[in-house]
């Protein structure tokens, strides 16, 4: 089985039982809003350090049902944002190599990404090349022609240069997600599903507890991991007045053209041309980039988005043009303003946490970001990243 696929996509996700809490505590250490893979990965690793006092939080009947559960499951240890670089290198290592039983397969199967760029976002990606090589990630630089040399759908005139990640891939989502939850429910934090946070309690500038549909809850530390809903929460806590912005990306997925063997594919990407492609399932999936800008919802793909995706199909990739199409799906990548995640506690209201603009990388980012943000909860610092360039006092000033 394809578990990698199996989280690829809105309502493919099942849920493996996991008994939700039904007593009738309401006082918690923490309490977390949300349990997309943000909230497990934290919820994981509180709990990972003994700190198991903890409440997650979600609206809908099921983890994982937003962002999460509609990625295109990319890791791919490569960003032409350094912040974000070093968040996704610091995931990788988990991802590929996860502490014994955290997972039962492989959280990563290892189908390699081909990252293609022209002009100056080429000239901006071969900048990265010392950095990779300190990281020790693996890598190879391709030209135009040998790129179309290993894979001849890919006209060379799209592209200055590629770079190549043989050990990078697609991940197991849905395993990533459900051994987070697991292990955290096994030593003792709690989940509630169909609950959904109406209002933050706060006194003389400390949270004390939230409202809910299912009654109060207290608590004197809410992290607010609500996905493309965070700026919503965000309001209701009368927290710092961050301008999120949740941007719609959409994908398609098709059979591959008859004839042509796209198992052993890597992920491709066009950074320059706005395009990508690759396995899924039986099939293929590609997606346009697209970044509209949308209200917080449950994203639907629009029809003129999907027609756009076929027409980049038909311009870079002609052979493989979809006769139809087997699904397509839309979810929100939330993003701060200055694209960098916002991770710490509040400047207005002590005790509320961020944990949030986590745009398209936050599934492999998610084993560094939790543990940073438990960090942080815990301790008050981290010794993993500059926290300020994370902290949500930085939007203070301007
Ligand atoms: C099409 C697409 C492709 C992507 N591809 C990749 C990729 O290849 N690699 C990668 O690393 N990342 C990728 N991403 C990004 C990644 O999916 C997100 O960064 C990540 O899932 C964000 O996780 P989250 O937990 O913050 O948000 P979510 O998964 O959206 O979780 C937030 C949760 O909060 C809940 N919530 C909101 N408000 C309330 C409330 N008031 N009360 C209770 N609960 C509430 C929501 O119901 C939701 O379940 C992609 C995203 C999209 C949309």
């Amino acid at each position: 089985m394809n578990h990698a696929s199996e989280n690829r996509g809105h309502g493919e996700t099942s849920c493996p039982p996991i008994k939700e809490t039904m007593d009738n505590r309401n006082d918690f250490e923490t309490i977390i809003i949300g349990c997309g893979i943000a909230g497990a990965s934290l919820a994981y690793f509180l709990a990972e350090r003994g700190y198991n006092d903890v409440l997650i939080l979600e609206r809908e009947e099921q983890p994982g049902y937003h962002s999460t559960g509609r990625s295109a499951a990319v890791m791919a240890e490569i960003d032409l944002l350094p912040n974000v670089l070093q968040l996704k290198l610091k995931g990788a290592g988990f991802i590929r190599k996860p502490p014994a039983g955290f997972s039962e397969s492989p959280l990563l199967e290892q189908s390699g990404v081909l990252a293609m760029y022209q002009g100056p976002k080429w000239d901006a990606a071969r900048k990265l090349v010392p950095l990779l090589e300190q990281a020790s990630v693996e890598f190879e630089m391709l030209s135009p022609s040998e790129v179309t040399i290993r894979m001849p759908v890919i006209s060379p005139k799209h592209l200055d240069g590629a770079i190549y990640l043989p050990k990078d891939g697609i991940i197991d989502v849905h395993g990533l997600l459900w051994s987070y939850l697991r292990r955290a429910r096994q030593r003792g934090v709690e989940l509630r599903c169909g609950v959904e946070v109406q209002g933050i309690r706060v006194e003389r500038g400390q949270c004390l507890g939230v409202f809910t549909n299912a009654g109060e809850f207290r608590s004197r530390k809410i992290v607010n991991a609500a996905g493309a809903w965070v700026g919503t929460i965000g309001k209701l806590a009368g927290a710092a007045n961050i301008q999120f912005t949740p941007r719609r990306r959409t994908i398609i997925a098709f059979s591959a053209p008859d004839g042509l063997d796209v198992k052993g594919w890597p992920h491709v990407v066009n950074h320059s041309h706005e395009f990508y492609f690759g396995p899924e399932s039986s099939g293929l999936l590609a997606s346009p980039m697209d970044q509209d800008l949308v209200e917080p919802c449950d994203a639907r793909p629009d029809d003129l988005v999907v027609a756009q995706t076929i027409e980049r199909i038909e311009k870079l990739v002609p052979r493989l043009l979809p006769k139809s199409l087997k699904s397509k799906w839309a979810g929100l990548r939330t993003f701060a303003p200055d694209q960098d995640f916002v991770i710490g506690e509040d400047p207005l209201v002590r005790g509320f946490y961020w944990l949030a603009g986590q745009g398209g990388t936050g599934i492999v980012t998610s084993p560094a970001v939790g543990q940073i943000a438990a960090d942080l909860i815990i301790h008050g610092s981290t010794d993993r990243m500059d926290a300020r360039i994370l902290a949500p006092t930085r939007f203070e000033s301007r």
